[in-house]
C-alpha cells in the first residue's frame, strides 16, 4: 500500500519506517526541513533502539522522507497525522492537527482517487469526527464517506520500546466512519494478522487511547500514595507492599509448575519520583479537561495528577534529611529522561527536581546515557552542570539521586564501593538494594 505519514516525531517516525519494513512504500512529511534532511541521510532525530538501522535499510527505497505533504497525499492512498498535541493549559491544543487536516483537505483538492485520512495522534474523543472530518470537508469541496474516508487509529508504543512495539503490537484500535475507511486500515495492517484488531466508531478508539493512558497514570499514583503512607507511619517497605499484591491471582497468573508469570501491568504498581513523558501528564489533563466541558468533573484523574505533581519533591525531602541546608552541597542527579532507553524528557520528573535543588544552591551534576543533548538545551546557563560520563557525574558528589531506572546504574554499588565516605544515596526509583550502599534512602522506604 501507499502510505503518507504526517509528522516524522516519535510515533510518525517509528510508523513509517515499521511500514516500510512490513512492505509498504511510505512517504514521511515533516515541517521541519531539517528533521527531513537528518531522515534522508538515514539519521534518526530521535533516540530509539532498534530505529537507525531500520530507516538506513530502507530510506532511498520503500521509505521517502519530505516536506512536501500535497505531493506525498497525491501519491499515496491513505495518510496518518502523528504530529503533536500538547495540553495547552486548560485544554488540548489541535493546532497541528487542524492544520494538517487543512493541508490534507487543500491536497485532496486535486485528488481523483479515494483517499483515506486517519488521526494516529492522541487526540480527545470526539476530534477526529468533529474537527478534522469538517475540515477535511471545508479545505477540499468534498464530502467525507463518498470521496474520502476518515478515521482513528491510536497508537499505543512506548518510547524506548517503540520498534518491537510497533512490529508486535498488542492490539491494534481500526475506527472510522463507515466499511471502506475500516477497510482501508485492514489493508494497511494486514501483516499484522496474528494481532486481536478492535473495530470501532473513531470517537470510541480515542477514548480507548484515553482509558489506557489514564489507567497507568493511576496505578501510578496509587502506588505512590500507598508509599508515601507506608513511610509516613514507618517499618512499611512498599516494595515489599507492592510485591504482595502483585501476587494476587487477579494480578499474576499462577502457572501449573507453580511458578508466576506477573504481566507488564504489575510494573506500573510500583512507586517512585512520579510519572513524566510526552503522553501521560498530558494525556491524563486533557481528559479531565475534556469531561469539565460536559460538566462532568474527574474527580480520581484530577488527584491521579495532584500526587503526581507532588511526588518529585518527596525527593529532596528525602535528601533533606541529611542536609537539611542543601546551599552549596554537590549533588548528582542520574537519568534525566523520563523513562530509560529514551533520549525524551518532556515533563520527565528530573526537571522539577533539578530545578528545586537549583532554587536550594546545590551544586548539581547531572548525566543521563541518552539525553545529553536535551538536559544541555533545556538547562543552558543554569546552575547544572550536564555530564557525559556517569564517574565524572559523581566524583565529587557528597548526595546522588537516582530518577530514571537505567540499567547503566546497576554500576553504582560497584564504583561507589571503594569511596568511604560514601555521599549518601537516593533512590528515586527503589531500583537498587538498600545493603549496597552505606546511607541510602528510598520513595516509600
Ligand atoms: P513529536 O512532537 O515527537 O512529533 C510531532 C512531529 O510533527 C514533529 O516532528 C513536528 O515537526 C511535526 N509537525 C508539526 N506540525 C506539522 C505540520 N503542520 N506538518 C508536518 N509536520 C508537522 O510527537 P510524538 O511524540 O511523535 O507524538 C505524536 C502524537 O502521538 C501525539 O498526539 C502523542 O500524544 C501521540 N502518541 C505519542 C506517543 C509517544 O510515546 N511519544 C505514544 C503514543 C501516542
Amino acid at each position: 500500500m501507499r502510505v503518507s505519514v504526517i509528522g516524522t516525531g516519535y510515533v510518525g517516525l517509528v510508523s513509517g519506517v515499521c511500514l516500510a519494513e512490513k512492505g509498504h512504500d511510505v512517504i514521511c512529511v515533516d515541517a521541519d526541513a531539517r528533521k527531513i534532511e537528518q531522515i534522508c541521510a538515514g539519521v534518526p532525530p530521535i533516540f530509539e533502539r532498534g530505529l537507525e538501522p531500520l530507516l538506513r535499510k530502507h530510506i532511498g527505497s520503500r521509505l521517502q522522507a519530505t516536506t512536501d505533504l500535497p505531493r506525498a497525499v497525491l501519491e499515496t492512498e491513505i495518510s496518518l497525522i502523528a504530529v503533536g498535541t500538547p495540553f495547552a493549559g486548560t485544554q488540548i491544543d489541535l493546532r497541528f492537527v487542524k492544520e494538517v487536516a487543512r493541508a490534507i483537505g487543500q491536497a485532496l483538492r486535486e485528488k481523483h482517487r479515494y483517499h483515506a485520512v486517519i488521526v494516529k495522534s492522541t487526540v480527545v474523543p470526539g476530534t477526529t469526527d468533529k474537527t478534522v472530518l469538517p475540515i477535511l470537508e471545508q479545505a477540499s469541496g468534498k464530502r467525507a464517506g463518498a470521496d474520502f474516508g476518515v478515521g482513528m487509529n491510536p497508537e499505543f508504543l512506548t518510547e524506548g520500546e517503540a520498534i518491537n512495539d510497533f512490529m508486535n503490537p498488542d492490539r491494534i484500535v481500526l475506527g472510522g466512519i463507515d466499511e471502506r475507511t475500516i477497510a482501508s486500515l485492514e489493508q494497511l495492517y494486514s501483516a499484522f494478522d496474528e494481532v486481536e484488531k478492535l473495530h470501532t466508531n473513531s470517537t470510541t478508539a480515542e477514548m480507548i487511547k484515553y482509558a489506557s493512558n489514564a489507567l497507568l497514570a493511576t496505578m501510578i499514583s496509587f502506588s505512590n500514595e500507598l508509599a508515601n503512607l507506608g513511610a509516613a507511619l514507618g517499618d512499611i517497605d512498599v516494595v515489599d507492599v507492592m510485591r504482595g499484591v502483585h501476587l494476587s491471582n487477579y494480578l499474576s497468573v499462577r502457572m501449573p509448575d507453580g511458578t508466576r508469570e506477573a504481566p507488564g501491568i504489575t510494573s506500573f504498581l510500583a512507586a517512585g519520583c512520579g510519572f513524566g513523558g510526552s503522553c501521560l501528564p498530558k494525556d491524563v489533563k486533557a481528559l479531565i479537561a475534556h469531561g469539565r466541558q460536559v460538566d462532568v468533573p474527574m474527580h480520581l484523574l484530577e488527584s491521579v495528577i495532584q500526587i503526581n505533581e507532588h511526588q518529585p519533591q518527596k525527593v529532596i525531602s528525602l535528601l533533606k534529611k541529611h542536609y537539611p541546608c542543601l546551599s552549596d552541597v554537590p549533588v548528582a542527579v542520574l537519568g534525566l529522561s523520563f523513562r530509560p532507553d529514551t533520549n525524551d524528557m518532556r515533563e520527565s520528573p528530573a526537571i522539577p527536581i533539578l530545578r528545586a535543588l537549583a532554587a536550594e544552591g546545590a551544586v548539581i551534576t547531572a548525566y543521563d546515557p541518552a539525553a545529553f543533548e536535551e538536559a544541555r538545551v533545556l538547562f543552558r546557563g543554569d546552575s547544572v552542570r550536564v555530564c557525559e560520563k556517569l564517574d565524572d557525574t559523581i566524583a565529587d558528589a557528597k548526595a546522588i539521586v537516582l530518577v530514571t531506572r537505567w540499567e547503566d546504574f546497576r554500576a553504582l554499588p560497584e564504583l561507589l564501593g571503594k569511596r568511604h565516605p560514601q555521599p549518601v544515596f537516593i533512590d528515586g526509583r527503589r531500583m537498587l538494594p538498600k545493603s549496597s550502599f552505606e546511607r541510602y534512602e528510598g520513595i516509600g522506604l
